[in-house]
């Protein structure tokens, strides 16, 4: 973890976030092993990351959070903000990669297998997808929706284009976050992966800005090499998007700076 901070302080970020991803509700039996830290080793996680953000005050300041993996229903018999609140974690994003023990953006191979398997047609996924997601944003649950059209990942792929347009959807899901004040991250690993643009696209930003969605940003690093990849890019995009406010959290409270 320390070299994740030494790569933001060596390209000059003032701040960097840690979302490990929180482990599954009891007794789930996840379709892919090590996708999550264990529930043994998260506390062991949290003290790393408290040492760190003492260690690097005054040069990088940490903001200690997890990724929530959505799965559709409670966890721990509570949401993840109330979970945030008792650990004591600055901001909490949920995100969904499986739907019905789908799993949405391992391999194009296992989402092909999978959707034959469920006879699904890939349009169903997104419907399913963007619908999940939307109950994950209502007040009071997360403060963050994290690579919100992750679903795309691999539209590259002739069978995984959707034939219809599930703008609606996604709408939905806006005025909820809107409603809510849940943020919406724009997250840079998108331009490393077939789809070969940042999550979410465009379109989905435009219309997150036209109903008030606070924005953050992220790079979704899982090495110390990916911190900030793409910053300049994204920096080219804010602008050209007008977004000149972009929201962090302290305890789970917004904060907001100029990007
Ligand atoms: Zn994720």
């Amino acid at each position: 973890m320390q070299q994740y901070v030494e790569q933001a302080a060596a390209l000059g970020l003032e701040e960097i976030g840690f979302s490990g991803h929180f482990p599954y509700p009891p007794g789930y039996d996840p379709p892919l092993p090590d996708c999550v830290i264990p529930e043994e080793k998260f506390g062991d996680y949290l003290k790393e990351a408290r040492r760190l953000r003492e260690h690097y005050a005054g040069r990088v300041s940490i903001r200690i959070g997890a990724e929530f993996d959505f799965l559709g229903g409670r966890y721990h018999e509570t949401t993840p903000l109330e979970e945030a609140d008792r650990l004591g974690l600055d901001f909490c994003m949920a995100s969904v990669h499986i739907i019905d023990g789908l799993v949405v953006d391992y391999t194009p191979e296992l989402l092909v297998e999978g959707l034959e398997r469920k006879g699904w047609d890939i349009d169903s996924l997104y419907r399913n997808y963007y619908r999940t997601l939307a109950r994950a944003a209502g007040p009071g649950f997360c403060t963050t929706i994290g690579h919100l059209d992750l679903v795309k990942k691999f539209n590259s792929d002739p069978r995984l284009v959707p034939l219809e347009n599930h703008s609606a959807l996604v709408d939905d899901l806006l005025e909820i976050m809107a409603g809510s004040d849940t943020a919406m991250e724009i997250n840079t690993a998108g331009w490393d992966k077939p789809c070969a643009e940042q999550y979410p696209s465009l379109e989905i930003i435009r219309r997150a800005v036209d109903k008030g969605v606070r924005i953050t940003a992220g790079s979704d690093a899982h090495s110390p090499g990916q911190v900030g990849r793409h910053f300049g890019r994204l920096k080219s995009l804010l602008e050209e998007l007008g977004i000149e406010r972009l929201v962090g959290f302290d305890r789970l409270e917004p904060v907001f700076f100029k990007p």
